[in-house]
């Protein structure tokens, strides 16, 4: 498995003929990020993963400093997964003019995630966008675990024309249901039982389901809404704010 620290070592690196799927992550990997690795080993013989925490998608009061970091223990993973390339750039690599947006999300960002995290989309089509560009891949993967930002790269790529098809992978989960995440690193036991019945309101909605998230243990709800025939939510638990979406019947 190569690794290329910055961008002079990634275009360094002899520009591959083969077929290329690339798997853009912030890292603090798990099962879920492994899962999209192992899609991208089916749809192309070379698989390109990216680990760059991305500052412009954070505003000044999250989580920016504190989100997990274990670049060795993700390397690990990378390479007994099958990875061809794993490319960590430096922020000077995407952010040579400092760390800055450069390019608006379209309308699949109105409201849901928008509404509580104004900057989030504008900072993921910059980054994906400057990604795309430095690695060319063929098709990248996202998964439905953040649905309206694979809706948002989706539309980003139609708008800018680029040849590049996004593939959604589908959520992958603990065994009482809870999507995994990075951030669920920062859950307690008791914490943690409560975000496993994030899933389960989901799947089964009762009439209010704000109500019974906050009946749960979750102490704000940011947003539990349809859209794209899915049923999507955004909750928090202590400093950890925990999404998940369905497939919706309605
Ligand atoms: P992140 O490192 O959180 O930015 O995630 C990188 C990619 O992995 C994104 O496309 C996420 O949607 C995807 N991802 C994260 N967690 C999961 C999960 N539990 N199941 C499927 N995909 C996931």
């Amino acid at each position: 498995m190569a690794v290329a620290r910055t961008k002079a070592e990634l275009l360094r690196l002899k520009r591959s003929e083969e077929r290329t799927a690339f798997v853009p992550t912030m890292g603090a990997l798990h099962e879920g990020h492994l899962a999209l690795a192992a899609l991208a080993k089916t749809k192309a013989p070379r698989v390109v993963v990216s680990i760059f925490v991305n500052p412009t998608q954070f505003a000044p009061n999250e989580d920016f400093e504190s989100y997990p970091r274990d670049l060795e223990g993700d390397l690990k993973k990378l390479e007994a997964a099958g990875v061809d390339l794993v490319y960590t750039p430096g922020l000077e690599d995407i952010y040579p003019a400092g760390p800055c947006v450069s390019l608006k999300a379209g309308k699949e960002a109105t409201g849901l995630e928008s509404d509580f995290r104004p900057h989030f989309f504008d900072g993921v089509v910059t980054v994906v966008s400057r990604l795309f560009e430095q690695i060319r891949p063929d098709l990248a993967i996202f998964g439905e675990k953040d649905y309206q930002q694979m809706m948002v790269v989706r539309e980003m790529v139609r708008n800018l024309g680029l040849p590049i098809e996004i593939v959604a992978a589908p959520i992958v989960r603990d065994d009482y249901g809870l999507a995994l995440s990075s951030r669920n690193a920062y859950l307690n036991d008791a914490q943690l039982i409560t975000a496993r019945c994030l899933n389960k309101i989901l799947l089964v909605p009762p009439e209010n389901p704000e109500q019974a998230l906050l009946a749960a243990g979750f102490e704000k709800v940011d947003y539990v809404a349809r859209r794209w025939g899915r049923i999507l939510a955004a909750a928090w638990i202590g400093k950890a704010r925990l999404i998940d979406n369905m497939q919706s019947g309605r």
